[in-house]
């Protein structure tokens, strides 16, 4: 039996499996698909997340892999522009997921996971003992047959529409706003800067991020639903409100579209306060605000650190208070940030909020950089650097004191 199985291989379950790994457990990673893989996202690391990578000894292939970013442009529409540069010493990556999470998963398979792709997982196997119901394992389809996989901990990192968080009714789509996305790659030789874009519209945005090899990311983010005419021919539509915009519309007028886009939605699961012993939620299994921020990658990496902590945790005590702990940690790290997630989450979708927004930036560009500064996490990224720092100096006395010994 693994010690610890965990679903999905994106960057909440790698990360999560190079922890454990360098701990010492049997970890087990498993994804429904092979790698490299792609993966809808606006492929922007910010400043944040890297610190988090960096301090993980995880960041270096990442960087030799990127762009780098110094910071975002947000436009309002109606001439409403400001560029927000990040602090001199913070920056942030662009890379495409597909090569960001196949680098993170060799590192976790290079720590000593097993990884297996190919592995579907269609429930969790929910055992009674002792009057209480716990996880006790997944049954999961490989090679055209089901299996049963047993394992004294279970991470369910299988992102957003995670069968493992809705299977045991942990997760659920907010009633509103219900917001799809459709993204793809574009030729864009001529990037406009070394910032990523949003651009803010009254119920949608558009992310733009310049990619290695003068390709563009661009993420359509609009009001939607199954059966949306709209997400059925994905590239008119992209397209569409490409043209539709005077910012953009010259940019990407001929640019050539690198692959079909992808689409994906509803975007946003709320996750509620339930747990079930035997199963620990990483990433955006354990909930999904909405991409506008840009900082869903901080809560999968760190999110992934801490279901680490919690799993070595429950190995070695017992479940008893675990969940609580990762709860209470969650809500103190990520908490603020869920809130100012949700207010421009609330903000996008009032067309007379977004013309309110658009004329206070451009009386109080200020506020503007400073909530770019915000949602680039640049906060965590300042402590997460003098944490680290600390911890080496200590690690330096440590060591040259016992050369004295
Ligand atoms: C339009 C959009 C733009 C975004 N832009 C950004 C951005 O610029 N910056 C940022 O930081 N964040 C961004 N995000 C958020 C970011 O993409 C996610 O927060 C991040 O991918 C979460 O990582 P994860 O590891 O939790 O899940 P994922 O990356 O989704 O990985 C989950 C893995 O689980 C596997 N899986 C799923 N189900 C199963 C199953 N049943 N069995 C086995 N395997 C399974 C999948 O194959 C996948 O590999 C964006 C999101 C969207 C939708």
């Amino acid at each position: 039996m693994d010690d610890v199985l965990i679903v999905g291989a994106g960057p909440a379950g790698s990360v999560a499996a190079t922890v454990l790994a360098r701990a010492g457990v049997r970890v087990r990673l498993v994804d429904r698909a092979s790698f490299p893989r792609d993966k809808l996202c606006g492929d922007t690391v910010n400043a944040g997340t890297l610190a988090i990578l960096s301090r993980l000894r995880l960041a270096a292939p990442v960087e030799r892999h990127a762009l780098r970013i110094d910071g975002m442009v947000v436009t309002g529409g109606r001439g409403a522009s400001v560029e927000g540069r990040y602090p001199a010493d913070l920056y942030g990556l662009a890379i495409s997921r597909r090569v960001l999470d196949e680098l993170l998963l060799q590192e976790a398979i290079h720590a000593g996971a097993t990884f297996e792709p190919g592995v579907s997982v269609q429930a969790a196997t929910v055992t009674q003992a002792g009057g209480a119901r716990r996880v006790s394992g997944v049954t999961a389809s490989a090679r055209g047959s089901v299996h049963t996989w047993p394992a004294r901990v279970v991470v369910g990192a299988d992102g957003r529409r995670s069968t493992l968080a809705f299977g045991i009714g942990l997760a659920a789509h907010p009633a509103a706003p219900r917001r799809w996305a459709i993204g793809a790659y574009l030729e864009d030789p001529r990037p406009a800067g070394s910032c990523g874009e949003m651009h803010i519209r009254s119920g949608r945005y558009i992310g733009v991020a310049p990619l290695p090899g003068g390709i563009a990311n661009v993420c359509v983010v609009k009001p939607s639903g199954p059966g949306d005419p709209d997400l059925r021919d994905a590239e008119a539509t992209l397209r569409r409100e490409l043209n539709a915009d005077p910012l953009l519309r010259d940019r990407y007028a001929t640019a050539r579209l690198i692959r079909p886009p992808i689409v994906l939605g509803p975007v946003a699961v709320d996750a509620g306060d339930g747990y079930i012993d035997g199963l620990i939620l990483a990433g955006d299994a354990a909930g999904f605000i909405d991409p506008m921020t840009g900082d869903g990658l901080r809560f999968a990496v760190r999110g992934g650190e801490m279901a680490a902590a919690s799993a070595l945790l429950a190995l070695e005590h017992g479940w008893a208070g675990v969940h609580a702990r990762l709860a209470r940690q969650r809500r103190d790290e990520f908490g603020a940030k869920w809130r100012f997630n949700r207010v421009l989450r609330t903000t996008v979708a009032w067309p007379s909020l977004v013309r309110l927004a658009a004329g206070i930036s451009r009386v109080s560009p200020g506020l503007v950089r400073a909530m770019i500064e915000y949602a680039g996490d640049c906060g965590v990224a300042r402590a997460t650097i003098i944490a680290k720092r600390s911890t080496t100096e200590d690690t330096k006395d440590t060591e040259a004191e016992s050369q004295f010994l």
